[in-house]
């Protein structure tokens, strides 16, 4: 089985396209995870709610999809993450709010643990470091986690001691030698300095994970979020992958 494993679409339609047509073309998905903050910054809420409803089989909350229904304080977002949130909440429907309300923060299947942020604070945390994996190692119980949130694709292997990773287009990883935290990189606004957007697939036969990237037609993008009024910064990143 296939599995396509992709974090923080973040409202970003055209990335999204990009990203399941790629996958179409190396062999498909038997499955999509979705590692949550499908809404938030960009201009596409409802059509990416629509194609993560009706194409993933697992997906959990992040804290952009909780602030868009005002289940989260976004009292700590900066000014231009709040506006968009506001922005994004306003467009939902009541069944599209419902779906949000009704995801979870942490799912297992198989071998893995899916959350937003981090096993040990589900929406919040960021696991950028490997003091901060190795914290998180006991708050997991499965052999591997996959996580989001930072928009950035980086591993963390745990053999004697913990290892970290930021890997490139085409890195693989064999699962079955050690255990992993893994973050596949953001869909819609990634932010490792290379605007293509990132994702991952995990092939259980074969045991492996490997991180892949695709270019996508920014521009298209950035018209709508000046059409929809949304802060210039949050358009301007996306050309800089930041
Ligand atoms: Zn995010």
């Amino acid at each position: 089985m296939r599995y396509a494993i992709l974090a923080d679409i973040h409202a970003n339609l055209t990335a999204l396209q990009a990203v399941l047509a790629d996958m179409e073309k190396q062999g498909g998905a038997d499955e999509v995870w979705c590692l949550g903050d499908t809404l938030g910054y960009g201009p596409d809420p409802h059509e990416c709610l629509e194609i993560v409803r009706a194409r993933c089989s697992l997906c959990v909350a992040g804290n952009h999809d909780l602030a868009a229904i005002g289940k989260l304080d976004i009292s700590t977002f900066n000014q231009d993450a709040a506006r968009a949130a506001r922005w994004n909440g306003n467009q939902l429907t009541q069944d599209e709010i419902s779906f949000l309300a009704g995801l979870p923060l942490k799912v297992e299947k198989g071998d893995f643990t899916l959350v937003h942020g981090s096993p040990r604070e589900p929406v919040w945390e960021y696991i950028m470091s490997a003091r901060e994996a190795e914290e998180n190692l006991t708050y997991f119980k499965t052999c591997h986690c996959l996580v989001g949130h930072s928009h950035a694709p980086i591993y963390f292997k745990f053999g004697e001691s913990c290892s970290t990773g930021k890997p490139s287009a085409g890195t693989e990883l064999k699962l079955a030698d050690y255990r992993y935290i893994v973050n596949p990189g953001g869909v819609g606004q990634p932010r490792d300095s290379d605007p293509r957007a990132a994702y991952a697939v995990y092939d259980s036969e074969a045991g492996t994970l490997v991180f892949q990237r695709v270019s996508y037609d920014i521009s298209a993008v950035q018209t709508r979020m000046q059409k929809a009024g949304l802060p210039l910064w949050l358009s301007e990143r996306l050309s800089y992958g930041q």
